[in-house]
């Protein structure tokens, strides 16, 4: 897919030249010779980078940059700054504002593109994990977004990899007020501690003494514990060609020596926060994973989970001539319950049985709520004797201890009947052993209530 840009420019000369270069590689190119027409485009989601002048008149770039970035709609759009001066005061102010990068004009053809590469790679990477975020949104998880805004990128834990000491010493000494510093001169350790340290950022010097600093970026880009770390790089010189490669490589920035320190701490900064969002997406995906097979009741798996799981149990076990049980659990006279306390209480009794459920099984068994009052729990490797034990103790249980209800001020007796199966040679299937589990439940129902019935097939 190719990336949309969006150049910004009050002077139409300079964003027709930019424009012909960008077409020229292909990519999609829109215009704007405001800060206002910019924001406008930005907020209609149409673009995937920001080529943005810094100087112009009504609203400048700077003001732009920090209105773009202070928007739950586009802070997730990367911002390079086109500046006139190469004014490190000047790259501060942007990256405060929260530019993500900065060209020089006149803009060199090979720093553009190598820049817009890099930083829309990035922002796919990122858009595909919003884009599933979004759902776990509207099932109340929290927003990422809000807390990205929030976010200042202070308190970093940064691994720093450079073997001169005069130059670990001074990096160390400039960011190390603000955030935890280590300092790895051994390229195989960084690599180790990159990948078992808890860290937020690498700074990478490439001009190691024994060693290919892009080669460990490189290294630490294909192991996937390091994947996802920022790599801040320190080149000696402005060698373009090399740092082009470092770019595609997938180092997230770099810096060229002699480092100034405000700006080194504000890219420190600028990479954190980036690095402590897409974390908050990565677990907010997370979760509505872990939402969408979860009953909210109980937090026990659901029915649409076991169904899809059970299959697979039920194959892995006939391939390999092991046994696996199924009990099919329903509280008895749960309907009396509710009437009896009410609703609430109802929930309660159906808590309190999950907690009581987990406490009977082992790690490798599954147990879900199935509907209501239903529960199925899943034994594999457990033939039906062991099986009707565990169902046996879960029943006595749940019969001996009665269930708070009413915040604890209450108590009320429960009772719970139980149907259980096992998986009857290569050919049975999932239906077939839930169908025989559900028949033995129905026995049990009918013979009386709170007691275990084994399928007699
Ligand atoms: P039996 O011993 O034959 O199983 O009788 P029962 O009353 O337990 O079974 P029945 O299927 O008649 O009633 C089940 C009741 O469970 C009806 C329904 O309102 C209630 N129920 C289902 N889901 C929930 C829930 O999430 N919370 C509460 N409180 N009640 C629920
Ligand atoms: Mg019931
Ligand atoms: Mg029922």
């Amino acid at each position: 897919m190719t990336a949309r840009v969006l150049v910004v420019d009050d002077v139409p000369a300079n964003v027709k030249l930019l424009e012909a270069r960008l077409s020229a590689e292909y990519f999609d190119v829109t215009t704007a010779y405001s800060g206002a027409e910019a924001l406008a485009i930005c907020e209609r989601a149409e673009c995937d980078i920001v080529l943005l002048d810094v100087m112009m008149p009504d609203m400048d770039g700077f003001e732009v940059c920090r209105r773009l970035k202070t928007n739950p709609l586009t802070h997730h759009i990367p911002v390079v700054m086109v500046t006139a001066l190469d004014q490190s005061s000047d790259r501060v102010t942007g990256l405060d504002a929260g530019a993500d990068d900065f060209l020089t004009k006149p803009v060199s053809d090979v720093a553009l593109i190598a820049r817009v590469r890099s930083l829309t790679r990035l922002k796919m990477m990122t858009d595909e994990l919003r884009m599933r975020a979004v759902t776990s949104r509207e099932i109340g998880i929290q927003n990422p977004e809000l807390e990205a805004i929030a976010e200042i990128g202070r308190g970093g834990r940064i691994l720093l990899v450079d073997d001169r000491r005069a130059s670990y010493e001074r990096l160390a000494a400039m960011i190390a007020s603000d955030n935890t510093v280590d300092i790895e001169s051994d390229p195989n350790g960084a690599l180790f501690r990159a990948a078992e340290g808890n860290y937020e950022l690498l700074i990478v010097s490439l001009g190691l003494q024994n060693f290919d600093g892009l080669r460990l970026c490189s290294q630490l880009r294909s192991l996937d514990r390091t994947r996802n770390l920022p790599i801040l790089a320190i080149a000696d010189g402005d060698d373009q060609a090399r740092l082009t490669r470092g770019l595609e490589i997938g180092i997230n920035d770099y810096l060229v020596r002699p480092v100034d320190k405000n700006e080194l701490q504000a890219r420190v900064r600028t990479q954190i926060r980036k690095k402590r969002y897409t974390e908050r997406l990565r677990d907010n995906v997370q979760l509505s994973i872990e939402a969408a097979i979860t009953d909210a009741l109980t937090g026990l798996h659901n029915r649409r989970y076991m169904e899809t799981h059970l299959a697979a149990l039920v194959d892995q076990a006939a391939a390999r001539g092991k046994p696996l049980s199924v009990l099919v659990l329903d509280i008895d006279f749960f309907k009396a319950i509710n009437d009896t306390h009410g609703h609430d209480a109802g929930d309660d009794v159906l808590r309190e049985f999950a907690i009581r459920v987990r406490k009977s099984i082992r790690g490798i068994d599954l147990a879900c709520r199935y509907g209501g009052e239903e529960f199925v729990i899943v034994m594999p490797e457990t033939d039906m004797a062991v099986a009707g034990t565990v169902a046996e103790r879960l029943r006595r249980r749940i019969a001996t201890e009665p269930f708070p209800i009413d915040r604890g001020q209450r108590q009320i007796d429960v009772t719970i009947s139980i149907g259980l199966a096992g998986l009857e040679g290569a050919d049975d299937t999932a239906a077939n052993i839930l169908k025989r589990a559900d028949q033995a439940l129905y026995r049990a129902k009918r013979d009386g209530r709170n007691r275990v019935v084994a399928d007699a097939a």
